[in-house]
């Protein structure tokens, strides 16, 4: 290939650091000025470069712009600089620039498979130049975090997550996919945009809409085979957990926001132990918002509670809440629920508001997980605080607008003694003379590792107690100094190790229940998790 080429490559280019050699033997000469400088200097310069953009979504789009110019800096940037690249190509800032990406969209990223591609889907993933496919994150743009129905823009989140599961696990950027389906949008403000990049028109639902996702599912597995992960993500709930449940015994599939997030919690539930006392069985949960993270991370809880203690799964259940749109939720509404919700039907009159809820069932914990903000009132945090004396109450609701309340609300009203975690990220806060450092419980720290579990011991099935597995992994990575500061998740400085011990404890986990299909299995699952991660140094060419 002509140098001019290579430069144009983004899997290949790595612009001024060229060394004299390869620009000799890769008709580079005169195509770059004279200076060469090292990896670690473009990095320097391209943090300074980030850095002088105020505007977040600038700061996003200069991103992208690099992951399109230079795969590998763009990788080892994000890598090097984790912690403040993290909101940048994630949440929050990934679900404005879905708002906008009809403005923004340059160059597509991903595959798009519309109701047009209905029949043609398997030429579509021949399209696709990559082939040695490992990792896929669909999504059909219906709950875009807890901005609703982005519609075909939702592809910033495939995009967005399959980087992370790149820079956080150590998969190759090669082996991943984002796919957006698109089967339209009910989002009036879309439809009426001459700039939307979508299908014009509402959403296909029923049988036409089962029809295209299978068809899709088929041609994923066709095409790659049995062992391709593929992470469905920000699907509504009325689709969500029936997908996750027709294709579980299919297909190598996990869905992010009912599973991932259930582990993340899960993890830091388990690690707050050490700072509230009590086993897991001893606490009272209350959840505001049982959809697909409430009802999610219930279960989890559920289950690890029924795994501790013999109890049946029915008699874990009963020490966990919910609350949503309606209030709480009761065996007098049993008749009218979603089935999701059916098993958190508790004996109990009926209740309208969250403050009444918690007075009423008087929770130890206290999670949100409805979308809307500022649901966490003052009347709320004082009335958990009263109850307790050190409340747990997770925040989760993203992108930072829809936070339940914020850090400074929660240990302010508190009087500093919430245990507090959140889905978008909070600065410190000071209070009392003391200073806080809320902890964030980003689905980021599992779905990487747990992926790299999955790919990594040839796992063909998903089985709750890997979930389990990443759990446990997860909370074992907070150490004492994090715990004095109130964190109740380890920060993000060392995501890569921390993704290679939870692969570990994942993949260990899929052998024991043979669900593994690698063998041997490799002696030091660590060890070998960490071989097989993708690092972003570049490599010379002769
Ligand atoms: P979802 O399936 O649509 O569920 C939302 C739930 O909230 C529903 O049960 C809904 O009630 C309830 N709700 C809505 N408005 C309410 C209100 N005013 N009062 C009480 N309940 C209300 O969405 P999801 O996937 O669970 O996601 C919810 C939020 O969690 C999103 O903001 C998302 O970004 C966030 N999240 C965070 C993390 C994380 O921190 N790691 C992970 C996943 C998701 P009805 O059922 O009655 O409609
Ligand atoms: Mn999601």
């Amino acid at each position: 290939a002509s140098g001019y080429t290579l430069l144009r490559d983004p899997h290949f280019n790595k612009g001024l650091a060229f060394t004299e050699k390869e620009r000799d033997s890769h008709y580079l000469r005169g195509l770059l000025p004279p200076t060469v400088i090292p990896q670690e200097t473009q990095v320097k310069k391209m943090i300074q470069h980030i850095r002088q953009y105020q505007v977040p979504l600038q700061k996003y789009m200069a991103m992208m712009d690099l992951q399109e110019r230079n795969e590998r800096l763009f990788y080892k940037l994000l890598i090097d600089h984790v912690e403040e690249l993290l909101p940048v190509v994630y949440t929050p800032t990934v679900g404005e620039a879905c708002q906008k990406y009809g403005t923004i969209f340059m160059r597509p990223q991903g595959l798009y498979i519309s109701l047009n591609e209905k029949g043609k889907i398997l030429e579509v993933l021949r399209n696709w130049p990559q082939k040695n496919i490992q990792v896929i994150v669909v999504t059909d743009g219906e709950r875009i975090l807890g901005l609703g129905d982005l519609g075909c823009q939702g592809m910033g989140i495939p995009v967005g997550k399959l980087s992370l599961y790149t820079a956080l696990g150590g998969v190759r950027p090669s082996a991943c996919l984002p796919i957006t389906i698109d089967v339209g949008t009910n989002n009036e403000k879309l439809l009426n945009d001459e700039l939307y990049i979508g299908l014009k028109q509402r959403r296909a639902t029923g049988q036409e809409y089962a029809e295209l996702v299978h068809e899709f599912m088929s041609a994923v597995k066709q095409t790659y085979g049995e062992k391709v992960l593929i992470q469905f993500e920000d699907f509504a709930n009325h689709n969500a957990f029936d997908l996750l449940e027709k294709y579980r015994s299919t297909h190598l599939v996990f869905n992010d926001d009912i599973q991932g997030t259930a582990s993340v919690v899960l993890a830091g539930l388990v690690a707050s132990l050490k700072l509230v006392g009590g086993k897991l069985a001893d606490h009272r949960f209350l959840f505001l918002g049982a959809g697909e993270a409430g009802t999610g991370i219930a279960e989890l809880i559920a289950l690890e509670i029924s795994k501790q203690t013999n109890l049946p799964l029915e008699d874990a259940r009963k020490n966990i809440w919910l609350v949503d749109s309606k209030g709480l939720i009761v065996s007098s509404r049993k008749e009218s629920l979603q089935h999701f919700k059916k098993p958190w039907a508790h004996e109990h009159e009926p209740v309208k508001k969250l403050v009444d809820a918690v007075n009423q069932i008087k929770p130890t914990v206290l999670i949100g997980t409805s979308g809307q903000g500022q649901t966490f009132t003052k009347e709320v945090i004082e009335a958990m605080s009263s109850i307790n004396e050190k409340p747990i109450i997770l925040s989760l609701s993203n992108p930072t607008s829809q936070s339940e309340c914020t850090a400074e609300q929660a240990y302010t009203w508190s009087q500093g003694r919430a245990i507090f975690a959140s889905g978008s990220p909070f600065p410190p806060v000071e209070y009392g003379g003391k200073v806080f450092v809320p902890g964030q419980s980003n689905n980021a720290y599992i779905f990487p590792g747990f992926g790299l579990g999955l790919i990594m011991s040839g796992t063909i099935r998903v089985h709750d107690d890997l979930l389990l597995a990443a759990s446990e992994a997860l909370a074992a990575e907070v150490s004492q100094e994090n715990y004095d500061k109130g964190l109740i998740f380890p920060p993000f400085t060392n995501i890569r190790k921390i993704s290679a011990q939870i692969a570990a404890k994942v993949a260990a986990k899929a052998y024991e229940l043979g669900l593994a299909t690698r063998l041997p299995q490799p002696k030091n699952l660590v060890e070998f998790a960490e071989s097989c991660m993708y690092t972003p140094s570049y490599r010379s060419y002769r």
